[in-house]
């Protein structure tokens, strides 16, 4: 069966677990922001993040994953570079960059999945916009995060929000389910239609993931088969959080 398909909701004890595992994912995000300084490269980021995994007993889902295997354990994906960006001792941050960083945490046999993008030291105006509304797409996604509500209404929110600003949103790359495994069903676009798609119940958790572009909502994949960048070259960004659906409110695992 495909992932998308495998849809597993979780009782309170899984649900307290996998907000450990956020956690400690939101533990190492900061402590990587941290280090976004001109001269750093993507390699220490990496080496950032796994010392703080390791301080905790965790490894991230990312080592080894997919084909061919995945070298590290957070991506580090810069300016036109989407997402999936292998991190590398050679390549340094600049002034002006902006960085999107993804990380995932396995803590007791749950996964939490979580990423950001900032700028290293001033960014353009056009990077502070595109920061401001991939984020602010996240949170219209996860406003529709309740009981009731169908995946449709989530990634309707996070493509108007998009667009409504004249931006473009990926078409390919989408959020998901996650739990023991990193990637569940539910599969939830950064595009859909309200009404359509799965109803949202208490225990599931997904993790919401737009992408934003400036140009385009065209990528393609670099030949190191992993770095998703903009066909056009232009600006990219990503945020992520990991929320689960309660009986009420909206609930982010991947926070402090
Ligand atoms: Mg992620
Ligand atoms: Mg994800």
């Amino acid at each position: 069966m495909s992932w998308e398909r495998q849809i597993n909701v979780k009782n309170p004890a899984e649900l307290r677990i996998m907000r450990e595992a956020g956690r400690i994912n939101a533990t190492v995000l900061a402590a990587v922001k941290e280090r976004l300084q001109p001269g750093v490269t993507t390699a220490d980021l990496n080496a950032a993040a796994e010392e703080v995994l390791k301080s905790f007993g965790c490894v991230s889902p990312f080592m080894n994953y997919g084909r061919p295997p995945f070298p590290a354990s957070i991506t580090v994906s810069i300016n036109d570079e989407m997402v999936h960006g292998i991190p590398n001792p050679r390549r340094k941050l600049k002034e002006g960059d902006i960085v999107s960083i993804d990380c995932g945490t396995i803590y007791d046999g749950f996964v939490a999945d979580s990423a950001f993008t900032a700028g290293v030291g001033e960014i353009s105006p056009q990077a502070t916009n595109l920061l401001e509304v991939t984020n602010g797409a996240l949170y219209a996604g996860i406003e529709k995060m309740r009981k009731g509500n169908r995946t449709g209404d989530v990634s309707a929110a996070i493509q108007k929000h998009v667009e409504d600003r004249g931006l473009h949103v990926t078409r390919e790359y989408t959020g998901h389910g996650v739990g023991r495994k990193m990637h569940e069903g539910p599969q939830v676009p950064n595009i859909g239609t309200a009404g359509t798609g799965l109803l949202l119940r208490p225990g599931l958790t997904i993790a919401l993931e737009p992408m934003v572009l400036v140009g385009t909502h065209e990528t393609r994949v670099l030949p190191d088969k992993w770095t998703v960048v903009s066909a056009d070259g232009s600006l990219t960004a990503h945020f992520e959080h990991t929320v689960a659906v309660t009986e009420g409110e909206p609930l982010l695992l991947t926070v402090l």
